[in-house]
Order: structure tokens, then C-alpha cells, then sequence
């Protein structure tokens, strides 16, 4: 493979992406005592700043992939460096120089399918809203209270339609007024916003603002904390504001209204994982708890790792579509974390956390002895 090492365009990229901080990094070592990668392999983000800082990164190497954007190092850089944006700005450089290595190259699968149906997998787009058959879920119109946008795994992923079900059945026992847009959804884009494809990230972005003007959407209930993210941080640079609501704080206000009541008895010990896209990034920690310990019966364990210093599950920025090792799946030390405490459901609010730890507990000895479920999917056994 030919070595590509566009020194002053990375050095003007970081800058463009508002890394500029690169150059305030004084090399302490705090971002590696608590990135995840080094649970299970080597992996320096301070030498990665560094050698960025020099415009000297190896643009084929594997490195700049690895970062799942979890938010930890941000949270104890004494510098202020933008270790998530400039990651960004060098996958950006990768992506125009169409250089990715062999645990990078499902990307470009993604890309297609999401420039062809508008969802990462390659399914019809037509069926997107196949999930909700035989469920009570019309097509929105304004005027109602809530557009609820499931996100392309709910939409298509066997284990995870699971969640979009049970979220209808919830919102339908809570008297909620709400609808979908079906085929009119399109990927919000985060992942490969992440991976670095700005332009098919924009595309999909305007695609789906178009289709949310048009139908007169202003309260949006997202179910995946990237959608959150997206719509509700990343969506305003559009020049569009919506009110964007994650499932496990509509539950939340529910629950407090008196709207939903939850009376079912689930008499079994969950722990909660926090994502890091719904706690450290937007410091949603206090809701999804609340509405499980509203359930009769359940205890809530916690584990040492939890909210603002929560383990990754490695699904973040794009490395959900990327190849991991046996061995090097933070998912797989995680669910081991959720066994240790004892319980018997590891509870989270994220669609790829939910496919990490379920693979993870088909690759664990240990795995068997504890259940993997969305938060709804235990709300909704309690109503
Ligand atoms: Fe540089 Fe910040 Fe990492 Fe310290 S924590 S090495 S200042 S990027």
C-alpha cells in the first residue's frame, strides 16, 4: 500500500476541526491511564496527539480507528486537547485518500447501503417501518405530540425491533399521541459523521431535516443515544432546532405525570449501564434509573464503573461497523463487570451497547448467568 502522509493537511485539518488545543498537550499520560484500549492491548492516545501536533500521522495506520469517541479522556485532559474532533479530522483525511485497513473496510459497505437505502445495513427502505406490524403505530401528522424515530437498528435488527415493540407498547399504554415517519427516516449519520464521511453525513442530515420540516415535527423521541446526540447536538449546525427527547427521560416524565403506572412485579437484580453517548456526552444518568426502581420487585445494583466513569461497550464512533478481535472487546470485560455485581439483568438504553453485550454473553464462559434487555424491555413487562 502506497504510504500516504499529507503532513500540513493533517495539521490544518485538526485546526479546521477546532483541534488547535493539539498544541497545548504537554504529553502528561492521563488520557492513556483511562482510555478502555488499554484494558486490552496497547494503544496511546498521547502519542497520537503527538505525532498529529507535527502533522507526522501515519494515515494507514490502525491507530487513528481505534478511538470509540467515549468521552473519558476529554473528562481528565488537564489541556483542553479535542481528542474526539481531531480523531474525526484524521478519519477525514483517510476517507478522501479512500485508505482504510482490513478492520476498516466493512466502512465502505456502510456507505453504500447508506447512500442507497439511507440505512447502514443495505435493507429496502421501503420496509422500514416493517418493525411495527401488528402494533397500534400511525404515520405522523402535526399536531401530534410526539414524533418517535426508532433509528436504523430498531427499524432492522432482529433483537433490536424488539425494543421499537416494546417502546410502542409502552407510549400506547401511556395514552401518548405519537407517530413515525417510516420510510421518510433516514440514518441520522452518526457513525459515519465518526468515521469521517462529512458529505454523506450532511447528506443524510438534510434528507432527514427536509422530511421533518415537511411534516411539522417539533418534539422528537429518539430511542438510540447516537440519534440523541445527532438531532439534538449536532442537527442545530443546520440552522433547525427540535426538541429532542431520549426514550428513558420521556419514561422518566411519564412515570412522574402520573400517566404511566408501572404495577407489574419484576422481582429480579438489574444493573445499569450507562452509554456513553446518553451519560458522558450529554449527562443522562439520573432518568434511566429512576424509571427502574419506579418497577415493583427490581433492585438496582450498581457497578464500581458507573455513570460518568462507565465502561465503554466499544460500539462508538464507527467501531460498531468495525472488525475486533477476540480478546480486545470491551464489551466482553464489561459484561463480565455487570456478572461480578451479582445480578441477573444487565440493563442499558443503547441499540449497540444492547448488540455488544449480546455477543459478548455468547463468547463468555459466564455469560449464560445474566440477561441482556433495553430498559424498556423491562418497563414494558411491569405495565
Ligand atoms: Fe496530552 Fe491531554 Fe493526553 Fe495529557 S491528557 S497527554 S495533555 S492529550
Amino acid at each position: 500500500m502506497e504510504t500516504v502522509t499529507p503532513f500540513k493537511e493533517i495539521i490544518d485539518a485538526i485546526k479546521a476541526s477546532g483541534g488547535d488545543a493539539f498544541k497545548y498537550c504537554y504529553q502528561c499520560g492521563m488520557c492513556d491511564t483511562v482510555c478502555p484500549w488499554n484494558r486490552v492491548r496497547n494503544f496511546s492516545m498521547r502519542k497520537l496527539v503527538r505525532e498529529a501536533t507535527f502533522g507526522l500521522t501515519e494515515i494507514e495506520s490502525e491507530d487513528i480507528w481505534r478511538c470509540t469517541t467515549c468521552g473519558k479522556c476529554p473528562q481528565v485532559c488537564p489541556r483542553d486537547v479535542k481528542q474526539i474532533e481531531s480523531g474525526v479530522a484524521l478519519r477525514r483525511i483517510a476517507t478522501e485518500y479512500d485508505v482504510f485497513p482490513q478492520s476498516v473496510q466493512p466502512i465502505r459497505r456502510v456507505s453504500a447501503n447508506l447512500r442507497a437505502e439511507g440505512n447502514p445495513f443495505g435493507e429496502d427502505r421501503a420496509k422500514r417501518s416493517k418493525w411495527a406490524e401488528g402494533l397500534e403505530v400511525k404515520s405522523f401528522e402535526e399536531g401530534m405530540e410526539i414524533l418517535y424515530l426508532p433509528g436504523c437498528y430498531l427499524s432492522y435488527d432482529p433483537r433490536a425491533r424488539k425494543i421499537a415493540r416494546a417502546t410502542v407498547e409502552i407510549l400506547n399504554k401511556a395514552g401518548v399521541d405519537f407517530g413515525i415517519l417510516g420510510a421518510d427516516e433516514s440514518c441520522c449519520g452518526e457513525s459515519i459523521r465518526k468515521t469521517g464521511d462529512e458529505a454523506l453525513f450532511k447528506n443524510l442530515a438534510r434528507r432527514n431535516i427536509s422530511a421533518l420540516v415537511a411534516r411539522g415535527v417539533k418534539k422528537i423521541l429518539v430511542s438510540s443515544p447516537h440519534c440523541y446526540h445527532t438531532y439534538k447536538n449536532e442537527y442545530p449546525e443546520f440552522m433547525v432546532h427540535f426538541e429532542v427527547v431520549h426514550i428513558s427521560q420521556f419514561i422518566s416524565g411519564l412515570i412522574a405525570e402520573g400517566r404511566l403506572v408501572l404495577t407489574g412485579e419484576y422481582g429480579k437484580t438489574v444493573t445499569y449501564h450507562d452509554p456513553c453517548y446518553l451519560g458522558r456526552h450529554n449527562g443522562v444518568y439520573d432518568e434511566p434509573r429512576e424509571a427502574l426502581k419506579k418497577i415493583p420487585g427490581l433492585q438496582l445494583t450498581e457497578m464500581p464503573e458507573s455513570g460518568k466513569n462507565s465502561f465503554c461497550c466499544g460500539g462508538g464512533g464507527g467501531r460498531i461497523w468495525m472488525e475486533t478481535p477476540k480478546g480486545e472487546r470491551f464489551s466482553d470485560l464489561r459484561l463480565g463487570q455487570a456478572v461480578e455485581t451479582g445480578a441477573q439483568v444487565l440493563a442499558t438504553s443503547c441499540p449497540y451497547c444492547i448488540t455488544n453485550f449480546e455477543d459478548s454473553r455468547l463468547n463468555r464462559e459466564d455469560g449464560k448467568t445474566i440477561e441482556i434487555r433495553d430498559i424498556t424491555e423491562i418497563i414494558r413487562e411491569a405495565i
